[in-house]
């Protein structure tokens, strides 16, 4: 009987809920919109001709898009990964679904040889490739598996009632009340070409890391669990950057592959 609840806690805590699974709309879009101010000329031609249904500051909402589709049910586990305080990505026995370490390097490597395996082809695979190179940016995305990245942890947002993993994911974002090209212009600014080499050069396990070694300041609030404005301004700062980073590094990989 112990057994069984036991293993009963475990599968709960090893699935996060699919609800909360990524950055809002906003900040996929701001993803893909700096990613797109990144691109070689080539690069953006050629991917803009694979991307038949949007843009690719749009492309990155399609894989919450079919999340109600049960034909996708699969990728769940491919928006996050946990790792507990004080382990590395090399610690841990991965999840046998696959994780987003995993999917953003499988999809990289099929996108190099065009064989795909893992997505039915080279649209989809970009489309899911900018909502992760997102998705691993979110310090929560890197996240402990025993409150699913923050989703278990209840807070308030301005009195409303939420969750420490959606706070992170969109309500920080849309507090600003900017559109995803005026999130974009304001945090691209002043990236001059050192910091995006810069960058560009580490590695997707080096992406998670910055994001694992940052998500412990997410739960800084202490018994102040109503997160208001004081919250915003320590954290804002996080937020724009993991998105001006990820956008960065999209580019870096799609100028690898199409530039
Ligand atoms: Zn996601």
């Amino acid at each position: 009987m112990v057994k069984w609840s036991r293993i009963g806690i475990l599968t709960i805590l090893s699935v996060w809920s699919v609800s909360a699974l990524a950055w809002g709309k906003t900040g996929h879009r701001v993803v893909g919109y700096v990613a797109q101010q990144h691109l070689s000329e080539v690069a953006s031609q050629r991917v803009d001709s694979i991307l038949s249904n949007y843009a690719l500051e749009m492309s990155g909402n399609f894989m919450d898009f079919i999340k109600a589709d049960t034909a996708y049910r699969h990728m769940g586990s491919w928006h996050y990964v946990s790792i507990p305080d004080g382990q590395s990505y090399e610690d841990i026995t991965p999840n046998p679904k696959g994780d987003v370490i995993w999917a953003i390097e499988t999809l990289i490597a099929e996108l190099k040889t065009k064989q795909f395996k893992i997505v039915p082809n080279e649209e989809f695979a970009i489309m899911v490739l900018v909502h992760l190179v997102g998705d691993i940016h979110q310090p929560l995305h890197v996240g402990l598996a025993e409150d699913r990245g923050g989703n278990s942890v209840k807070v308030e947002f301005f009195g409303e009632e939420s969750n420490l993993h959606r706070v992170w994911d969109s309500e920080l974002i849309d507090h600003q009340g900017l559109s995803y090209t005026e999130w974009g212009n304001h945090i691209n600014r002043g990236v001059d070409s050192t910091q995006v080499a810069q960058w560009q050069a580490s590695t997707v396990i080096g992406w998670a890391e910055e994001s694992q070694s940052l998500r412990t300041a997410c739960y800084d609030f202490g018994k102040y669990t109503n997160l208001k404005y004081r919250y915003i301004y320590r954290h804002i700062h996080t937020i724009e950057e993991r998105l001006e980073r990820a956008g960065v590094r999209l580019a870096g990989i799609l100028n690898e592959i199409y530039g």
